[in-house]
């Protein structure tokens, strides 16, 4: 029998200005996130030696612009099923109305519950609910081949749900979005950094700190910093705080910190 080719992540874009990623075991490549062009996402693809043609399947986070830019075009290129929750679809269709406010359809839409698990090829998606002001927004893990890779980004705290759903994951991917005195005194106009701040803002590197302290159980071999603030945040700021904080349980040791970039697809990482 052939080994596994086993799985894989990789980070095609990660920031406010667009996020897009792929978890691939040997037979599924699901894209999650659509929030850069069709262009650029088939662009970052190919540089990494991937063919955009292969993907199984697309799931959505949520209907902010930084996960669904590319959507329609990805989904007339590719023709490939679509997976979001209900209400995100109906956002998604109501930002995309045309002038006589006829609402596009997704050929391929897949409905989902938060809660629900679904299996895509051999990859088992489990979506959840995490504190953000969209309508119905979800992080995912992806289960295949005895791999466990946790995804988590556009979250204003860590609730309890979410810790248990990220147990055990060997890939996490977590948000780091901003650093807060920058933010305090960056830009931003009072209510913007309000809303960042918020419980169904962003995760900063201090409340990502706080959850690598006190609640990760230290399984991933691989911690993926993501969605970084360009205004307010310096990747070797979010870097420093969770290197410390992973430091602080021994972690440091098994987990390692990687940071996914805005304008480049990271190298994938295998397991
Ligand atoms: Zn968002
Ligand atoms: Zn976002």
């Amino acid at each position: 029998m052939l080994a596994g080719m086993g799985v894989s992540v990789s980070m095609l874009a990660s920031g406010s200005r667009g996020n897009c990623g792929v978890i691939a075991s040997s037979t599924t490549k699901i894209l999650v996130d659509a929030g850069i062009s069709c262009r650029e996402t088939f662009r970052r693809m190919r540089s990494l030696g991937e063919d955009p043609h292969s993907l199984s399947a697309m799931v959505i986070t949520h209907e902010h612009c930084d996960h669904i830019y590319g959507l329609a075009t990805l989904a007339k290129k590719l023709r490939i099923p679509v997976f979001m929750t209900g209400a995100t679809y109906q956002m998604w269709q109501r930002a995309m109305r045309d002038e006589q406010g006829i609402k596009p359809r997704l050929e391929k839409f897949e409905r989902f519950e938060s809660g629900h698990g679904f299996q895509v090829g051999d990859i088992a998606v489990k979506p959840f609910t995490i504190p953000h002001d969209a309508a119905d927004p979800v992080g995912f893990t992806f289960r295949s081949e005895g791999i466990k890779v946790g995804f988590a980004t556009d979250l204003g705290y860590v609730p309890v749900s979410v810790r248990d759903h990220l147990r055990g994951c060997d890939v996490l991917i977590m948000e780091s979005n901003h650093d807060l005195e920058m933010l305090r005194v960056g830009p931003y106009p009072w209510s913007v950094k309000q809303r960042v701040m918020s419980r169904v803002g962003h995760l900063s590197n201090v409340a990502l700190a706080d959850f690598f302290t006190s609640d990760y159980d230290n399984s991933a071999t691989f911690v993926v910093l993501a969605h970084l603030s360009e205004q307010n945040n310096h990747p070797e700021i979010a870097r420093r705080e969770a290197e410390k904080a992973l430091a602080t349980r021994g972690g440091l040791f098994c987990n390692r910190v990687v940071l996914a970039s805005q304008t480049e697809a990271l190298e994938p990482i295998r397991l």
